[in-house]
């Protein structure tokens, strides 16, 4: 089966290849790119225990990226799952409290963005070389805190890309504007942007869609391209995480084969959840997804009451990465509820942009029996936090606390009896300060790396080199933009006029 990409909103728009929606990123009619048909895993799951993690990736991304060939697919999962995570499992599994921790935190920046950013630098430079005449990529990102690093770490003086990120100023935490801040490479360029992530995401979007932009881009000899998890080339390598998960519950003999369980996931702009929803599409025994969000719960509103409103508070929270109103990524599976119609879907995306919400039918709601959704106030982050620490003396970090805690209350709310995973997407230390406060520890007013410090004391896990690096890594200065000079800082570093 051949598949290609199209876009969730252009009835007309060509499909495109693999390769073409990984450069492209965004479609040009705004929409993001979809597969034309779902495929199968071609593999019995009860292989699953003997694969290894690059193995399995293979097995699973040579569905989706289909005009690669086996070298070059095989090529970049080597070059992206090696060395650079702290355990060859990649994703291991960890069991607390009766559940599962899927750790998703090994890899270089500590959070789980490294398992799609470590590989989608290597799938867009393969991807460049497949179109001739193709330009320098120039990737474009808003981030809520941990995709700015990841993408910066991935691209890093990778040749034939620029990297420019944008995070908002008071909206990430001290250890992510620092890992941030002392990223290495001449290709790499970073602004605080004084706003919240929406203003950030709304207006690198805006700039994708810029047709003037984009043909002065082209006259420089460059292209846009997005690392955020939009892009198809960080969408699916998430896949991959849950299937190795269930192999590893299989290996260890918590569920037999066939068995259904449940998977919690931290829930921000929807790009790991919706993985899983595509895990369950490919033929995992999935029961539900459990969509955790924190004091920004516009998702536990859609989900359980069919509205999807963004007219709303903003709030920062413990748990920024999901500090977010607008979940990009649940256009697509809105595409999905609508029976794969870019017509309607296209018409929801407009009301979202005009009047800020939009309403599905009830029609569409019987559709999303496979999710459940509910959010975790601050104070049943913190608390979670302390029971986790007492229970089993683990820390998790503030955004698996948010998934911990709506998986408790799941289970306890519904009687719920399938195994049920946990996906952790941070060590504690990227958010120390956070977790000392769940910790109702005496030091949970120091700021900043003493807090890493002050945590490493109480929980006694060693500090992963990444980390223990920032101590001595030398810091770029700090600029700060407007929302609306976002365009010109952009210009001025492609050397546009
Ligand atoms: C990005 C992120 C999330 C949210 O993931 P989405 O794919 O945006 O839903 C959760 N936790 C952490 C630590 C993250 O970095």
């Amino acid at each position: 089966m051949k598949i290609l990409y199209r876009s969730t909103r252009g009835k007309d728009t060509e499909a495109v290849s693999a390769s073409q929606a990984i450069l492209q990123g965004l479609s040009p009619d705004g929409g993001l790119y979809v597969p034309t048909a779902l495929p199968k895993v071609d593999f019995s799951l009860d292989e699953l225990p003997q694969l290894g993690y690059q193995e399995l990736a293979y097995r699973i991304l040579k569905l989706f990226f289909n005009d690669f060939t086996e070298s070059e697919l095989r090529s970049c999962i080597t070059a992206a799952y090696g060395k650079n995570f702290d355990t060859p499992k990649i994703a291991p599994l960890s069991y607390y409290d009766g559940k599962g921790y899927l750790e998703l935190f090994h890899g270089p920046t500590i959070a789980f963005k490294d398992i799609a950013l470590q590989l989608l630098p290597h799938l867009m430079t393969t991807a460049a070389a497949k179109h001739t005449g193709s330009k320098e990529i120039v990737i474009l990102t808003a981030t809520s805190g941990d995709t700015g690093k990841a993408a910066m770490a991935g691209f890093a003086d990778v040749p034939h890309t620029k990297i420019i990120v944008f995070y908002p100023k008071h909206g990430v935490s001290y250890i992510q504007e620092q890992q941030m801040l002392t990223q290495q490479g001449k290709n790499t360029f970073v602004f605080g942007v004084n706003g919240n992530f929406d203003a950030a995401q709304t207006n690198v979007k805006k700039l994708f869609n810029d047709s003037q932009l984009t043909h002065e881009l082209a006259e420089n000899g460059y292209q846009f391209s997005s690392a955020n998890s939009i892009n198809i080339g960080r969408l699916f390598p998430q896949v991959v995480y849950y299937f190795y998960a269930y192999g590893q519950l299989l290996h260890a003999g918590k569920i037999q084969p066939g068995e259904k369980i449940n998977f919690s996931v931290p829930t921000g702009n929807f790009g790991n959840i919706l993985a899983g929803f595509y895990a369950k599409q490919l033929g995992l025994p999935l029961n539900k997804l459990l969509c955790a969000s924190n004091k920004n719960n516009v998702l536990t509103k859609f989900f359980n009451t069919g509205l999807y409103d963004k007219n709303r508070p903003f709030y920062v929270t413990s748990s920024p990465s999901m500090d977010i109103l607008i979940s990009s990524n649940l256009e697509r599976l809105l595409f999905y509820l609508t029976g794969s119609d870019p017509t309607k879907t296209a018409a929801f995306m407009k009301e979202l942009e005009e009047k800020g919400s939009y309403t599905i039918t009830t029609q569409m709601r019987t559709h999303l029996d496979s999710f459940y959704a509910n959010f975790a106030s601050e104070d049943k982050t913190a608390a979670e936090i302390a029971r986790l620490f007492a229970s089993d003396q683990v820390a998790l970090d503030p955004h698996t606390a948010v998934a911990s805690r709506v998986a408790k209350v799941f289970q306890e709310t519904t009687q719920d009896q399938h195994f049920t995973v946990v996906v952790s997407t941070a060590s504690p230390y990227k958010f120390a300060q956070a977790v000392l406060v769940g910790l109702h520890d005496p030091n949970a007013f120091i700021p900043g790396l003493e807090a890493v410090e002050a945590l490493q004391k109480r929980i006694g896990v060693p500090l992963p080199p990444t980390i223990a690096r920032l101590f001595k890594a030398p810091v770029r200065t700090k600029k700060i933009v407007e929302p609306q000079e976002m365009e010109t800082a952009v210009k001025e570093i492609l050397s546009i006029k």
